[in-house]
């Protein structure tokens, strides 16, 4: 690696600036770089993931995967030129807070000495993937895997649900014990390297991972006791309306994800269509969302249909060297595809209006303040999905209203449970069950699991990855929703002055901490009493305005 040479000359020189304007051209100079090797390594996996079939790019990405640590180790040194820096007081107020914790962050988290315990956690994450990855499910004569078992699971055949249903997590419950071995091995990784780092316990870790620079768990628990309060009774009434709608005695475990008798909604048309009302919503929407969509179209970055050979799912990305976003996808003729058009949209949206920043770090915020920008967008654009769904379109907005509300108190169910595990690191795979179920009786009191000896024990997060791969990455989801619906209330009764708040915070990117970025954008912070509630009144009369039984 012939940029190793350069970058490692290049940080000496930072450190050994005679004057801080030297220092910033020298940094400017590194960045560059940095973004260079970003763009490469960028373009590798967006070329990867459009065709796995590729050669060409299957080496570059394994090269890529082999040097990672050795680049990873270069950006260690720069941020201790930077955050050792004498000039620092004068770097901060050029380059902003924000950036100064995140290189110190980064930091923080990692020593040498805890090598191991990282090779380690990686090993056991990829052999949970793996693990999932191995369900071999017979069903309709035919030999499945856990994905696939999906489309059956929502059967409109109640039979067809609860049989699928049944085979789906007796893979987990045949497996229950190489879980919880690979499990209870993560906990005590994690746990030796947040000793080791002389941290109490893996949560101060775990936040300083995610980049939490301006909020702890005490605040993050503020949180949960309101979705608790707020939501939950809330997101009971729709499962009470859902069993109803359903003309069923009970709604049971395999019921929940089946919504309508008569289908969900689905876009009128095929991509073309959908991209066709893409172009139209983004040049009404607004001069920069028109401007942001013409360049996506111009210079294709959006690879959204399904062909064989493509990655699965979706995702937003962003290359530094040509400052455009990039947008992937499989439509697959459900409401998901439009979804991509707001979800993914929004994401690079912010990215673009944000292109002006040259520091890698923070082209994008941190994560739950990134999805703000994406979650909110899915709102923002009500107005214009009639273009997509027609006469469904009050179906899709009080589905996708619904599922917004019935996923907070799972959200931060999630986020509880993990707290729980690494204050005590000891605890047993049957005591962590235990613990899961009575925080599901705590915020998810409809669940039913009659006939489920497994999900009764307390077996359902097994299939949560972020629980085994991202410690503490989930919570980001909840606290970034609220937000997102604050933007939609507000955008009721003042559309201008909403937009004009969006636009601002997609405009400061990544160089702002998340409760900056809540009250950059006009919003009440998650962790304050009131904010919860705030929205809830409004949510629940627009949900209680729409007859369900129609739809
Ligand atoms: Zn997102």
């Amino acid at each position: 690696m012939a940029m190793k040479s350069i970058l490692e000359s290049s940080v000496e020189s930072m450190n050994n600036a005679a004057s801080f304007e030297d220092f910033i051209k020298i940094m400017d100079e590194v960045n560059r770089i940095r973004n260079n090797v970003q763009s490469m390594e960028t373009l590798v996996s967006i070329r990867y993931s459009i065709n796995t079939d590729d050669d060409f790019y299957k080496t570059e990405k394994h090269y890529w995967d082999e040097i990672s640590p050795q680049y990873e180790e270069l950006n260690s040194m720069f941020y201790r030129a930077v955050t050792e820096s004498r000039f620092r007081d004068e770097l901060e107020k050029k380059v902003g807070k924000q950036f100064m914790k995140i290189a110190e962050y980064a930091l923080r988290a990692f020593d040498p000495c805890i090598i191991e315990e990282l090779k380690e956690e990686n090993r056991l994450s990829s052999e949970y993937t793996r693990l999932l990855a191995s369900a071999k499910i017979m069903f309709e004569g035919e030999e499945r895997n856990l994905s696939a078992m999906g489309p059956f699971m929502t059967s409109k055949d109640r039979y067809v649900r609860e049989e699928a249903s049944r085979l789906y997590y007796g893979f987990f419950e045949e497996n229950e014990a190489r879980f919880d071995e690979l499990f209870d091995k993560l906990v005590s990784v994690r746990h030796s390297m947040a000793l080791k780092l002389g941290f109490e316990s893996f949560t101060e870790l775990g936040y300083i991972r995610m980049m939490r620079t301006d909020y702890d768990s005490d605040m993050v628990s503020v949180f949960r006791s309101q979705v608790s309060e707020h939501i939950v009774p809330c997101a009971s009434r729709l499962f009470e309306r859902q069993r109803r709608r359903l003309g069923l005695d009970s709604l049971r475990y395999f019921d929940e994800n089946f919504e309508f008798e008569t289908g969900n909604a689905e876009p009128k048309g095929d991509a073309q269509f959908i991209i066709d009302g893409g172009i139209r919503m983004y040049s009404e929407l607004s001069p920069e969302t028109k401007e942001f969509f013409e360049f996506m179209m111009e210079h294709e970055l959006m690879d959204l249909e399904t062909r064989k050979g493509k990655g699965a799912g979706g995702y937003c990305t962003y290359i530094p060297d040509y400052k455009a976003p990039f947008i992937f996808s499989n439509f697959n003729s459900t409401d998901a595809d439009i979804d991509v058009l707001t979800h993914e949209a929004g994401h690079a949206f912010q990215v673009y209006q944000s292109r002006w920043i040259d520091i890698p770090e923070i082209n994008f915020p941190t994560y739950e303040s990134c999805e703000i920008h994406s979650m909110s967008m899915e709102f923002i654009t009500y107005p214009w999905m009639k273009l997509f769904f027609r006469e469904d379109t009050e179906k899709y907005k009080y589905a996708h209203m619904g599922s917004t509300v019935k996923f907070m108190p799972y959200g931060v169910l999630v986020d509880e449970f993990q707290h729980l595990i690494y204050v005590d690191p000891q605890m047993s795979p049957s005591e962590r069950k235990a613990a899961w179920r009575e925080l599901e009786k705590k915020y998810q009191p409809h669940k039913n699991y009659e006939g489920c000896d497994f999900l009764e024990r307390g077996g359902w997060w097994l299939k949560q990855g972020h629980i085994f791969k991202n410690p503490f990455y989930y919570i980001d989801y909840a606290l970034a929703q609220i937000c997102a619906l604050q933007f939609w209330k507000k955008m009721q009764h003042d559309r201008e002055g909403g937009w004009q708040d969006y636009l601002r915070i997609c405009e400061i990117g990544g160089t702002k901490s998340f409760v900056d970025i809540v009250s950059e954008a006009n919003l009440i912070s998650p962790f304050e009493d009131g904010c919860v509630a705030g929205v809830m009144k409004d949510i629940d009369a627009f949900l209680e305005s729409t007859d369900d039984s129609r739809l």
